[in-house]
């Protein structure tokens, strides 16, 4: 049995991760030790932080480990929040209550913005490092959208309830399955087992 070790703290992302890699025989395992000091995001680009990520778990824990760094770009705002996507609106509370006031950052912003001006694409960057600090994968995958004037739907996390999709409906309203097969994640992990697939494989 394959395992390996997943470095994010958000849940639904470990989610998303295992419903994919899960199917190939890959056991996904979700970083819980606190003693690990978290390293600093300070990369300019996804590709950047999810490799600090990668190495710094993967040094430290001495396995192979897999790092994800995502989130939105915004025409109208020259592709913010980008890296900062996360924390677009401050820090502190509850995940949920950063994902509602990062929302309402944005639709305040963007609120004389008229629709067709409202692309937007969520980005997902994966890594692959081994315990040495070498690379082993790193893929991109993109889930384009534009934002919407209102949150709608209950899924998912993040900025789900703003993208709105070619079919109407948000991120936040497709089933897991739904978003795994076309979301940017969903994009990454299938590009990432590409590179494994006659290659070496996490051990
Ligand atoms: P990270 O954990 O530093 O990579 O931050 C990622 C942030 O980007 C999350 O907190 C969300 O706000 C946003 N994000 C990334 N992926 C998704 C997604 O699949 N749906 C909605 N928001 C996402």
């Amino acid at each position: 049995m394959q395992k390996l070790v997943i470095a994010t703290s958000n849940p639904h992302k470990v989610e998303e991760i295992e419903a994919v890699l899960g199917q190939l025989g890959i056991v996904c395992v979700a970083l819980r030790r606190s003693d690990i000091p978290e390293p600093i995001e300070d990369g300019a680009t996804f590709e950047e932080n999810a490799r600090i990520k990668a190495i710094a778990y993967a040094q430290a824990l001495g396995v192979t480990v897999l790092a994800d760094d995502s989130g939105l770009e915004v025409d109208a705002l020259d592709g913010r929040p980008g890296v900062h996507s996360a924390r677009f609106a401050g820090i502190g509370a509850s995940r949920g209550e950063r994902d509602e006031a990062n929302n309402n950052k944005l639709l305040a912003l963007l609120a004389d913005v008229p629709d067709a001006a409202r692309g937007a694409r969520f980005v997902c960057t994966l890594c692959v490092a081994r315990p040495d600090g070498t690379i082993e994968a790193q893929t991109r995958g993109t889930f384009e959208g534009r934002i919407g004037h209102a949150p709608r739907g209950s899924n998912g996390f993040g900025y789900d309830p703003l993208l709105v999709l070619e079919d109407g409906r948000t991120s936040a309203e497709l089933s897991a399955q739904e978003k795994n097969a076309r979301s940017h994640r969903g994009d990454a992990l299938r590009k990432l087992v590409a590179c494994w697939s006659g290659a070496s494989s996490p051990r």
